[in-house]
């Protein structure tokens, strides 16, 4: 098997075959022995599982998922690395390899198309920074039954993951991570261990999804749509916010009724309300559309 988490040989590897790293498909490969391990643990992936990893590159992290998982299903956009997966990955037949963009694939069907239905499902990837959130919010929206999602993404995403209201990262992506997932770092992670260096740290984070959601909401989909509202225009007040998004059909009268019936004031920031609050008012400001 070739020691991809190796340096020298990651290079070799990629020049022998005319290749160099893809800055538009984010490409950052993973050349730490430490890191690599944090992950696998941080998935806390076991032999019954499949995995589904996002973006596997040239196969660094693959290679190690295909030695602890029953089978890994790898999404790769990039056509150029195909035939280096396939290379590096030679000696499992534990694997099958999705040539397509992971926003174009349902997760979901994928799973129950190779028969994986009702078997424990992980999502382990080091994911390309241009398109962190929408992966993430792919795979907590569109019901795949992930028991974990154990990602690296860029150190300030993870924090927005795990930030409490009133802090400064607090946002739509905290709100919505917060409402499927338990959220922790494992992993500080430096330029150093890729090549090539990305200009920002990292972060490894799991998320473990709650059985239930930890607030009763009667309509989920019409919280989300608030709470984006909410965050769009970070300066203005919740109220200005919500007024103006015509999607919501909502006057100030009704936005301001809603809060002083929670005890809030009328010209509080969505940054302050948790999401046990936008629930609260999710479910009061339904009633009134
Ligand atoms: N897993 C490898 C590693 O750890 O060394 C590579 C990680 S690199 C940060 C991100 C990978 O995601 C690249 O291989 C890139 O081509 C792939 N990628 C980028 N956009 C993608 C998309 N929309 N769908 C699937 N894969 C994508």
């Amino acid at each position: 098997m070739r020691n991809l988490i190796d340096p020298h040989n990651t290079i070799e590897f990629l020049k022998s075959h005319g290749i160099s790293a893809k800055k538009r498909y984010g490409q950052n490969f993973l050349i730490d022995r430490r890191v690599l391990d944090r992950i696998i643990e941080g998935a806390g992936i076991t032999k019954e599982d499949i995995v589904l990893e996002i973006g596997p590159g040239i196969g660094t992290l693959t290679q190690a998922l295909c030695e602890a998982a029953a089978y890994v299903i790898a999404v790769e956009i990039d056509r150029d690395m195909i035939p280096l997966l396939e290379e590096n990955l030679a000696e499992y037949d534990n694997y099958r390899i999705i040539n397509e963009d992971v926003l174009k694939v349902d997760p979901e069907a994928l799973i129950r198309e190779m028969g994986f239905e009702g078997r424990t499902i992980r999502v382990a990837a080091n994911l390309p920074y241009y398109i962190t959130t929408p992966i993430i919010m792919q795979l907590l929206e569109s019901g795949l039954p992930a028991k974990t999602i154990t990602v690296m993404v860029q150190k300030e995403v993870a924090d927005r993951m795990q930030a409490a209201p009133g802090t400064p990262d607090y946002g739509a992506l905290s709100l919505a991570v917060q409402y499927y997932a338990d959220a922790r770092i494992s992993a500080n992670v430096p330029p150093n261990c890729f090549i090539p260096r990305p200009n920002v740290d990292s972060a490894v984070i799991t998320l473990e999804r709650f059985e239930e959601p930890p607030v009763d909401v009667r309509n989920e989909k019409y919280m989300f749509g608030l709470i984006r509202a909410s965050f769009a225009q970070r300066r203005k007040t919740l109220a200005n916010s919500l007024k103006n998004d015509p999607s919501l059909g909502l006057s100030r009268g009704q936005i301001e009724d809603a809060l002083a019936q929670m005890g809030l004031s009328a010209d509080i920031r969505g940054e302050r309300l948790s999401l046990q609050q936008f629930a609260a008012l999710s479910d009061l400001l339904q009633k009134v559309t």
